[in-house]
């Protein structure tokens, strides 16, 4: 009797536990999305659902490839992230950064997505894609010759606004291209035109608005003097999510002259060497195919590879340096990503910036 009410006190054990036991485990993007909808602060008239999309969404696709510009990764193989946060809500960012540090998956920030190696959108471990194109706002002051621009504007847009609101009489120094996005293109310095009589587009950015890592809403006053230095020329992306810049608008000079020297033709090294003309130039390597698949790939690439090689006694050597916004991350990069790797190439400054996180929330209007 005793052994007989022990087997159903067994039993009885097995079929309550077997239900839950055996249940899978909720789904990453499952979990994702719905720490996403409980995150607080939130506003109501931007829910956070209406602008995330999973692998399950019908226009997953369309969105993740909207902003794909290197045809490499425009497959069906590139992993995929498990959800696009199309932030139209600075909360929108406090939430995704908030939910993907709590599940362990890496953020990834997309303004205009034309990073050469696709860094805003790929990554060989779970991810989420942060994507700006919904924030897109761009704000004139002409009395303080200032703008407002929110990351996701493209400089195409920039400059449209700028000129039409001027009458044609100011500018932004910034790239060439008018589908860069303005917040990738600022972070890696941003050169153009107008880069000899002005500087680089980060020499003109006088302030920022910020969601750093711990979703504080942060400007130049309270992110302080160092980490406003590193995310003008060191790529925002590692430090903190740029929301907003505030740019200084310029005279748009009557007359530009540009010169382009094609490397497959003319004899460059004399042009850029420093003893005899006392000229500092910057030198873009580039290879562009329209043939796809691997083959072809890994032909270009290994072009390019001989040409760093053959460019080696000519520029900086430990480190070899390079303008941010052309890494190439096919001739290297930092074996562990440790954050005592990284000061080596930030060298003293890094230092620095842990102690300034400490400020108070004071953004600047930008909305
Ligand atoms: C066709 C072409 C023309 C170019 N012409 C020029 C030129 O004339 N001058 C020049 O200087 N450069 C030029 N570049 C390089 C270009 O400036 C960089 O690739 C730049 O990073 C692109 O910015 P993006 O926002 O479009 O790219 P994305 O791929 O969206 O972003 C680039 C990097 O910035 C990060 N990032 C994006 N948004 C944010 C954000 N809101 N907060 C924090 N981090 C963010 C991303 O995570 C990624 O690491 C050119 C590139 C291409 C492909």
């Amino acid at each position: 009797m005793k052994s007989s009410t022990t087997q159903t006190i067994i039993v009885t054990f097995f079929l309550l536990i077997i239900p839950t036991s055996f249940a899978a485990p909720p789904k990453l993007e499952d979990s994702f999305t719905q720490c996403l909808t409980t995150f607080k602060p939130s506003d109501p008239k931007f829910p956070i659902q209406n602008f995330t999309y999973t692998q399950e969404n019908p226009n997953f696709l369309i969105i993740l490839n909207n902003y794909v510009r290197n045809l490499r990764y425009f497959n069906g193989i590139t992993r995929k992230p498990v959800a696009i946060v199309a932030a139209a809500h600075f909360t929108h960012i406090q939430a995704t950064i908030n939910c993907a540090k709590k599940l362990g998956l890496q953020l990834r920030i997309r303004s205009g997505g034309h990073d050469y190696d696709g860094m805003s959108y790929l990554s060989t471990v779970d991810f989420v894609v942060l994507d700006m194109f919904n924030l897109r706002s761009i704000e004139i002051d002409p009395k303080l010759d200032t703008a407002c621009v929110q990351s996701g504007a493209t400089l195409g847009e920039i400059y449209y606004n700028v000129a039409n609101k001027s009458n044609n009489l100011r500018g932004f120094p910034a790239g060439i291209c008018p589908g860069l996005g303005a917040r990738g293109h600022f972070s890696g310095g941003g050169y153009g035109n107008m880069m000899r009589k002005y500087g680089l587009s980060i020499d003109n950015n006088i302030d920022a608005k910020t969601v750093d890592a711990n979703a504080r809403v942060l400007d130049r006053s309270s992110m302080g003097e160092d980490l406003f230095w590193a995310i003008r020329g060191g790529g925002a992306a590692s430090f903190c999510v740029v929301l907003a810049w505030k740019i200084k608008l310029v005279p748009v000079p009557e007359k530009v002259t540009v010169s382009i020297v094609d490397l497959g033709r003319s004899p460059v090294l004399p042009i850029f060497n420093v003893e005899t003309v006392g000229n500092r130039g910057g030198i873009q390597y580039s290879s562009n195919w329209f043939v796809p698949g691997e083959e072809a790939a890994s032909d270009c690439l290994s072009q390019t590879e001989r040409v760093f090689k053959a460019m080696s006694p000519y520029v900086s050597k430990n480190p070899r340096e390079a303008f941010l916004n052309y890494r190439d991350v096919d001739i290297g990069k930092n074996l562990n990503s440790t954050y005592e790797e990284g000061k080596s190439w930030f060298r003293l400054r890094l230092e620095l910036i842990p102690t300034t996180f400490s400020g108070t929330s004071r953004a600047f209007q930008c909305t």
